[in-house]
C-alpha cells in the first residue's frame, strides 16, 4: 500500500472504492471503473478473457458507450487497472479501442515496433509490481511499418537504433522466400515472432515480473492485430 500511495497518490482508497460504486450504480455495472479491490478479482487468465471479449465487442460495433467525464471523476483519486499493454504507434492499432476498454482499465505502452527494452520492462514493473495489472500483452500487428523497416535494414536519424531492437526477430524468422519488406508474408512472420520474443524478454529482463507469474498473480502474452479486419489473436 506504501508503494501505491508513493506512485498513484491514492490518497484515500475506501473513499475512491465508495465513490466508484456510487458511479457504477449511475452508468451501470459495465461502465464501473476499476478499483483495487475490484482488480484484486480479476485473476490473470479472467484479465486476458476480458480483453478477448472486449475485442470481440468492438469487432461487432458493440463496444461499451460510457460516460468518459464520469469515470474520469470517478478515476481521479487513484487507478487499479486490470491489464497492460506494449502495443506499437501505428494510428491504426489503439489498444484502448480495438479491446474496448475506457478509462483507468488499461495501463499502455507503445513504441514502435513494440519491441521491449530497459523502460519499458521499467514501465511494466510499474504496472504490475506497484499498480497491480494482472495481465501483459504484447500487441503486434499486421502491416507494421517498424517491422518493414526492421527487415530492410532502414537507416534514418534515430530510427536506426530503434529499428535494431527488431533485428533479433528479423534473424530468427526463416522464410523460402526473399528476406525484404517486399515479401508480405514473411514480414508477417517477423512480426509474430517480434511479439513473440518481447513477451519473453518482459520476463526475462524482470524477476519481480518473473516471480509474479511464478505466484500466479500475472500472465504475459503475445498476441496480433489484423489491421484490416480489427481482430486481435493471442498466440498463447
Ligand atoms: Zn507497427
Amino acid at each position: 500500500m506504501l508503494n501505491r500511495r508513493m506512485f498513484c497518490g491514492c490518497a484515500s482508497l475506501a473513499a475512491f472504492a465508495a465513490l466508484s460504486a456510487t458511479a457504477a450504480r449511475a452508468q451501470g455495472t459495465e461502465c464501473a471503473v476499476f478499483t483495487p479491490a475490484r482488480q484484486k478479482e480479476v485473476s490473470p487468465d479472467e484479465a486476458i478473457a476480458r480483453l478477448k471479449a472486449g475485442n470481440e465487442r468492438f469487432l461487432s460495433g458493440k463496444s461499451v458507450n460510457c460516460n468518459l467525464i464520469e469515470q474520469v471523476k470517478e478515476t481521479a483519486k487513484g487507478q487499479a487497472p486490470f491489464a497492460a499493454i506494449v502495443g506499437c504507434i501505428d494510428s491504426r492499432v489503439p489498444p484502448e479501442l480495438v479491446f474496448d476498454q475506457r478509462i483507468g482499465d488499461v495501463f499502455c505502452a507503445r513504441i514502435a515496433g513494440n519491441f521491449v527494452n530497459t523502460d519499458i520492462v521499467g514501465s511494466l514493473e510499474f504496472a504490475t509490481k506497484i499498480a497491480g495489472a494482472r495481465a501483459i500483452v504484447v500487441l503486434g500487428h499486421s502491416e507494421c511499418g517498424a517491422i518493414k523497416g526492421a527487415v530492410d535494414d532502414v537507416r534514418l536519424g534515430n530510427l536506426t537504433a530503434a529499428l535494431a531492437k527488431i533485428r533479433p526477430a528479423v534473424d530468427a524468422t526463416r522464410t523460402d522466400g526473399d528476406r525484404t519488406a517486399g515479401n508480405s508474408a514473411f514480414v508477417q512472420a517477423v512480426a509474430v515472432t517480434n511479439a513473440r520474443l518481447a513477451a519473453g524478454k518482459l520476463l526475462e529482463e524482470s524477476p519481480l515480473m518473473k516471480d509474479l507469474v511464478g505466484q500466479n498473480q500475472l500472465r504475459v502474452v503475445p498476441a496480433m492485430h489484423d489491421v484490416a479486419t480489427g481482430k486481435v489473436t493471442f498466440l498463447a
